[in-house]
């Protein structure tokens, strides 16, 4: 693939921001951003490296109405020896082109994927802070474009790419945060699309998130929409408990997203010396153990945290308070474990480090 490149002058270049460390989470983007288009009769091509900013899209474009929109989450690493590195940017590659099916929109090829984001992170490289903890988000996005009211699939699209340097998820230590169960809103239903990685669940998860954040709980514990009995996961992190010493999470099954932290806690999971097993996890089970000491901890794995440890879950009005509030050994455990890891800080045994080159 050939990369057009419209660039932005030396002296007009942003100025980059001054502590890494205290960098909001997704406020600041970096000069440049990659896009490529599709159309029916030419599938995706047009790929540019532009400066970054806004779109002109038609008001009656697919996107704004119809909602297809899909998008990933990663993060590039500023490793020791100055080299960039990403975490399993396959899977992100194919997940891509699993929410693609699913919204009915045309897949982008895997490698036609990688090549357009080491080119815009090479371009980018200044923005990579390189401090533990910081890193590049990055945000590849696809939209349907066709300008047509009119219920269908969109004939055009837009593909693009855009980075934001980023700070620790955990400003102050490695502390646990709170959730509320929701027992009457649900986010993904069976046969929905809810392992799909696309805007409209989160917008569907707005209003119970609210509810649980004025409640004074930072995120929302999503249960399955049958029955409101078992644990699915959290807002944007899939969930895990240790129940009697074993790691437990609740088994992908068409409603939760198939999480690359998730996927990577459990095969990391042998090599620290924890069982584990995917299964149904029902809430009262979680609650019960919680109280008898059975379940002796419960965190989130997601890109944006990567190990969130759970020290509270408010189920019915009743809060289950877990490990005493305190982070438990092992999202400890996993939690170093992988940054190790992505930071490229130990030997990488799993092929999961890609270098950009
Ligand atoms: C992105 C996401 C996750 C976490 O996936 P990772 O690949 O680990 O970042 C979990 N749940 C939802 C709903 C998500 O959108």
């Amino acid at each position: 693939m050939n990369i057009a490149r419209e660039l932005v002058p030396q002296g007009k270049l942003k100025p980059l921001f001054e502590d890494p460390l205290k960098l909001p989470f997704g406020r600041h983007f970096t000069d440049h951003m990659f896009t490529m288009e599709y159309a029916p009769a030419t599938g995706w091509g047009n790929p540019r490296i532009t400066p970054y900013g806004p779109l002109v899209l038609d008001p009656s474009a697919n996107v704004f109405h119809y909602s297809q929109e899909v998008f990933e989450g990663q993060k590039a690493y500023k490793a020791h020896n100055g080299e960039i590195l990403l975490f399993r940017p396959l899977e992100n590659a194919r997940r891509l082109n699993r929410s693609l099916r699913r919204l009915c929109m045309p897949e982008i090829p895997e490698d036609i994927f990688l090549q357009a984001e080491c080119e815009l992170l090479k371009q980018e490289k200044r923005w990579i802070p390189g401090l533990k903890g910081t890193s590049l988000y990055i945000r590849p996005t696809v939209i349907g474009t066709e300008a047509a009211l009119g219920i269908k699939s969109s004939s055009d699209y837009l593909f693009f790419i855009i980075l934001s340097p980023v700070g620790p998820y955990f400003k102050e230590g490695f502390d646990p945060i709170s959730l509320r169960v929701s027992d009457t809103y649900s986010r993904a239903g069976s046969g929905g699309t809810g392992e799909a990685k696309t805007g409209g669940n989160y917008a569907g998860s707005l209003l119970a998130t609210r509810e649980a954040t004025q409640q004074g709980y930072s995120q929302v514990l999503w249960l399955d929409a049958g029955e409101h009995r078992y644990v699915e996961e959290v807002g944007a992190m899939n969930i895990f408990f240790v129940i009697d010493g074993k790691l437990v999470t609740p088994a992908l099954g068409g409603t939760i997203l198939h999480g690359i932290t998730r996927k990577s806690v459990l095969e990391l999971a042998p090599d620290l010396g924890i069982a584990s097993e995917e299964r149904r996890i029902s809430i009262d089970e979680v609650v019960e153990g919680i109280a008898s000491g059975k379940v002796s901890e419960v965190f989130g794995a997601g890109t944006a945290a990567v190990i969130s440890p759970v020290g509270k879950i408010g189920y019915r009005g009743t809060d289950s308070v877990i490990n005493g509030n305190r982070t438990g050994p092992w999202a400890k455990k996993f939690f170093d474990t992988l940054t190790a890891v992505q930071y490229g800080e130990v030997q990488d045994t799993h092929g999961w480090v890609y270098v950009v080159k």
